[in-house]
């Protein structure tokens, strides 16, 4: 008798996820069946023949021997989606480290109780002709939402409701108005909804000779099917998403899917629009407005065959086409395709194994590719296709220039804007240009420190700095805590206590005071704390309704704005002092897009960078625009160093309310884990750091340790987490928390 054991799920839910049913596997099956596979079970007390999907196998029988039915048969459907999911969440529950349970709730499409909301959408009652002498008077009147609303139906045709909401901004306000004007119809339902491949004339763009290139490259790669995926390196504007978007259509055509995923932040309305034009309602969008219910509609469309094309975040990866024949990941490099929570895995990683399992391709595009992904491509393991000038005509890269600061010190001026930047933005102001200026604040907060004893004022729940708001509060950003600004220090009672260098806050003030007619906005973590501000501040600096915009990274990201002719960084090395081997890495890639934003019409566009650190290598491939100067240079500290991608690092978290319980448990799973590579001859490869406190040793009452360790192997990673799991099965400690995460993109 087989004494192989399988656990089967009968439907996909959550209930069903968290109670499987076990069966053995009868000897004819032994050697054929696999996790995914979809079979027939007998059933209940009559034995009523079911269909249900294996979850996971083992030798150990749960239940009483006897007791166990056998599956009867393996239903051979290579339709059924769910199976090739439940494929990918067990190679990412390996891979990353989570209970099997989360790595299924993570991936498959779980029936969620939905109210219907009836789809709207929008279009014009009045004609062109009409439509255009309206957004006339509207320019005029500086009625610019109502401008906005038009330009966008006369371009095309209906637009879903929640779009014009959401990406666009308009209020619901405008929108009834314009409705009672008769200008707009509000239609309950959307118009078109064929589901046969039909492609939308597009508007004509006609690729250039690197773009065609591009795609050829890419389409005789995807043919030769010797490798699964391909880089495509473009600076920005260089015309990647027209690339994306032929290549899709080739797909399409075929009758396979698309997969595209867009940092959201990134995703703006034109380029909504550009898909939504072309594809028309085979295209859907994820995003972080839809509830649950209305998420899943969008899945059982895509199961149904309705979509051809996904666009979204990390988690559209996860949407259940049956014959996926492309994955597109744009702006590769950014962190948001990495999962903070627990299976916390690297979309990058998941969609090249998506791909396998589908047998589809993948595309990853950037300006600034991560050192990891050009790796593989010089190394010949992903493909690579480059774009090196800008598409649309006139269109020019801007000049770069890098303003000392230490200068600037010696001359006596002690602002946060050199003589050059100041002298620069009063020019933009007079020819009605526009300006950006851009603090590099990744990892760092204005903080309140004292000049006598150097301590900085800390939350006493999360040991990070309290950053000083405008109405003299001190807040903690991690958990909330507010205090009042202090006059003395609390350590040593000195009266020398004052705040740290310059927030966003403090630069618009300063730029007030410095350009008193100049119209400022702001953006930062601050002034986008509800989900539609951020659109709001943009489209609003778009409408050129203010000349200076002010802010953090988040400005760089995405966004034509064709009247910004400079963009300043007000102080490009405050990113270089992060806490983790990645911080060279986003500075350049900060630096290039800040650079990217510059010039994006047909006026010339220049870039300051203002910098304590100009020889750094970060900031001087930067100014140069160079990415092959800014990789030999970061990929030869990372040699040195064995950090990703020559080598590899397992972060293996401890959190608990015990700080104590936390610390000694972690303690002993180092020791467990030395033992075990001392007894398997494997300590040449792999090295464990001692535990330590994580930078940030406590967040609302519950303290961090943090365990290293390093391997160039992969594997051996992937092994040592297992041995992990194993530990803790053994060593079961409730009050303590253990997190696995693979080559982390921050610090811990
Ligand atoms: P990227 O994704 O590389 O930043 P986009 O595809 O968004 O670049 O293209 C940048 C701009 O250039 C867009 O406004 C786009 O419409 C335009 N564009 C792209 N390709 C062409 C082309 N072949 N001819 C004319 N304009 C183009
Ligand atoms: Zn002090
Ligand atoms: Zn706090």
């Amino acid at each position: 008798m087989s004494n192989l054991y399988a656990d089967i799920i009968v439907n996909i839910s959550h209930e069903a996820l968290d109670r499987s049913f076990q069966y053995r596997v009868p000897p004819a099956l032994t050697d054929t069946v696999g996790i995914g596979d979809y079979v027939s079970i007998p059933f209940g007390k009559g034995n009523r023949i079911i269909q249900g999907y294996i979850i996971a196998l083992s030798d150990k029988a749960s239940i009483d021997g006897d007791r166990i039915k056998d599956i009867q048969s393996i239903v051979k459907d290579s339709s059924l989606v769910e199976g090739k999911l439940i494929k990918l969440a067990f190679w990412m529950k390996r891979r990353y480290g989570s209970t099997l349970i989360q790595a299924l709730k993570t991936v498959l499409p779980i029936k969620k109780e939905s109210r219907h909301k009836e789809e709207r959408s929008l279009s014009l009652s009045i004609s062109n002709e009409e439509a255009l002498k309206e957004l006339k008077l509207c320019e005029k009147k500086h009625h610019t939402a109502r401008g906005r609303l038009l330009k966008a139906l006369i371009e095309t045709e209906e637009i879903e409701y929640s779009l014009v909401t959401g990406k666009l901004n308009i209020s619901s306000a405008t929108i009834k108005a314009m409705e009672e004007k008769g200008i707009i119809a509000v239609n309950s339902r959307r118009i078109y909804r064929n589901s046969k491949v039909s492609l939308k004339d597009h508007k004509n763009i006609i690729l250039n000779e690197e773009q065609k290139e591009a795609v050829s490259d890419i389409l005789e790669e995807m043919d030769r099917g010797e490798r699964r995926s391909c880089l495509i390196h473009g600076i920005t504007g260089s015309g990647k998403t027209e690339v994306y978007m032929e290549l899709i259509e080739r797909v399409v055509l075929k009758g396979k899917q698309v997969i595209v995923l867009i940092p959201e932040i990134a995703l703006t309305f034109q380029t909504l629009m550009r898909f939504y034009d072309r594809f028309g309602d085979r295209v859907s969008t994820l995003h972080s407005k839809l509830s649950p219910g209305e998420r899943y509609d969008q899945f059982e469309r895509a199961k149904k065959g309705e979509l051809s094309v996904m666009i979204g975040p990390r988690s559209a990866l996860f949407t259940p086409f049956t014959n996926l024949g492309l994955i597109i990941i744009d702006e590769e490099h950014e962190s948001s395709y990495k999962s903070d929570s627990m299976p916390k895995y690297a979309a990058k990683d998941v969609a090249l194994e998506l791909a396998r399992l589908h047998g589809a391709f993948l595309i990853l595009g950037s300006a600034t590719p991560s050192v990891d992904t050009y790796y593989e491509a010089v190394s010949g393991r992903t493909g690579l296709v480059t774009l090196t000038k800008r598409a649309s005509e006139g269109s020019k890269l801007a000049r770069v220039k890098v303003v000392d600061l230490r200068e600037e010190l010696k001359k006596g001026n002690r602002s946060v804007l050199s003589t050059e930047l100041k002298k620069d933005i009063e020019e933009r102001l007079i020819n009605n240009e526009q300006v950006m200026l851009f603090l590099n604040r990744r990892g760092y907060s204005g903080f309140v420190s004292c000049r006598a004893c150097g301590e900085a004022l800390k939350c006493p729940h999360c040991d990070v700095s309290l950053t000083l708001h405008k109405n003299n509060k001190l807040v903690c950003h991690y958990c909330g805590y507010e205090q009042d600004y202090i006059r003395k220090c609390p350590n040593c009672s000195s009266s020398l206590i004052a705040p740290m260098r310059a927030g966003t806050e403090q630069i618009e003030e300063n730029i007030n005071k410095l350009f008193p007619f100049a119209r400022v906005l702001r953006m930062d973590g601050d002034t986008t704390r509800k989900k539609d501000d951020y659109d709001r501040i943009l489209s609003s600096f778009a409408n050129r309704e203010a000349d200076i915009l002010v802010g953090t990274q988040m400005i760089v990201k995405g966004h034509d704005f064709p009247y910004v002719t400079l963009v300043g960084v007000l102080a490009a090395d405050m990113s270089l002092y992060a806490n983790d081997y990645r911080a060279s890495e986003r500075t350049f890639q900060l630096l290039t897009q800040a650079a990217g934003r510059a010039g994006r019409g047909k006026r010339e566009g220049k870039v300051l960078i203002q910098t304590y650190n100009p020889e750094h290598y970060s900031i001087v491939a930067s100014a140069h625009q160079d990415y092959g100067e800014f990789f030999e240079n970061e990929l030869a500290y990372r040699k040195f160093m064995s950090y990703p991608p020559l080598g590899h690092i397992l972060a293996i978290t401890s959190e608990s309310s015990i700080e104590s319980k936390g610390r000694v448990y972690l303690n002993d799973l180092a020791d467990y884990l030395k033992n075990d590579i001392i007894a398997k001859g494997s300590e040449k490869w792999i090295k464990i750091n001692p535990p330590v406190e994580c930078s940030i040793k406590k967040i609302m009452d519950i303290y961090r340790r943090v365990l290293y360790v390093k391997s160039d192997r992969l594997e051996m990673l992937v092994e040592i987490k297992d041995r992990s799991e194993n530990f803790i099965e053994e060593h079961k400690e409730e009050k303590v928390k253990i997190s696995f995460d693979l080559d982390p993109v921050h610090g811990y």
